[in-house]
């Protein structure tokens, strides 16, 4: 579903931050990259969001080029996947309830989807009894929560996720695993990086190793090694 086929990226000042990477991702599959800081991860990320051009090779996803589509495809493409980051991105005068609303209704989703739906989504990401309150009433790990109900209210093929528990302490961080576990068993492609050790080893997923924007590991049931 998603092929990265021989992709290198030179930022516009002379920056190398990926060289010759090559590898494809399947449908449903769970897929952790880590390496050390600076070693490609995010870019790696932005070229799968259209964000940043490839210099050079091609990113597919579903068999078409998404750095050649226009600008109107791009924009239904990029519902595809759904984001989370590592600073939560949360709209700071909204409630739980609303964060997650909002991006159903910029989807143009109609009003009793999003009644039925974001609910369903709060009680997923375990937050039903905390729907009323605002991002500064919550936890770190709550509204990271709150950011990955946002990321799959509108049914994404894929989870992005940039460092999704950089901000967050052990258990908060186990927590927010086993969601994206469940999101993954639920049939959603979750990829997401990681500088967590215990994450990674704990998961037993395939696990993406990258040094220097090179891919130097690729091991199903991976362990983290640097
Ligand atoms: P990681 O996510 O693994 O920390 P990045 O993909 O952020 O790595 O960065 C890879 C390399 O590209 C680093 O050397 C970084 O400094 C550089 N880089 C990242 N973004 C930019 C940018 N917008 N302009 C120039 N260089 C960048």
């Amino acid at each position: 579903m998603i092929y990265f086929d021989k992709v290198t990226k030179e930022y516009r000042d002379g920056t190398p931050a990926l060289e010759d990477v090559t590898l494809s991702i399947s449908p449903k599959e769970f897929v952790s990259i880590v390496g050390h800081s600076g070693a490609g991860k995010t870019t790696l990320l932005k070229m799968l969001l259209a964000e940043e051009k490839p210099t050079d090779g091609s990113v597919f996803f579903e068999s078409v080029d998404i750095h050649t589509l226009p600008k109107s495809a791009l924009h239904h493409y990029r519902r595809k996947i759904g984001t989370v980051f590592q600073d939560f991105r949360l709209i700071p005068n909204k409630t739980a309830y609303e964060n997650i609303a909002f991006a159903m209704e910029a989807a143009g989703r109609p009003d009793d989807e999003i009644e039925s739906d974001v609910p369903y989504i709060l009680e997923l990401v375990n937050l039903g009894d905390k729907a009323h309150h605002f991002p500064s009433q919550l936890s770190g790990g709550e509204q990271q929560r709150v950011a990955i109900g946002r990321a799959i209210i509108n049914q994404p093929d894929v989870i992005v996720a940039d460092e999704p528990t950089g901000n967050l302490d052990p258990v908060n961080t186990y927590e927010i695993i086993e969601i994206m576990k469940k999101i993954n068993e639920l049939g959603t492609t979750v990829i997401l990086t990681t500088h967590n050790k215990g994450v990674v080893d704990a998961m037993g997923k395939r696990v993406i190793t990258m040094d220097k924007g090179r891919v130097i590991r690729d091991d199903q049931n991976g362990h983290y090694i640097l």
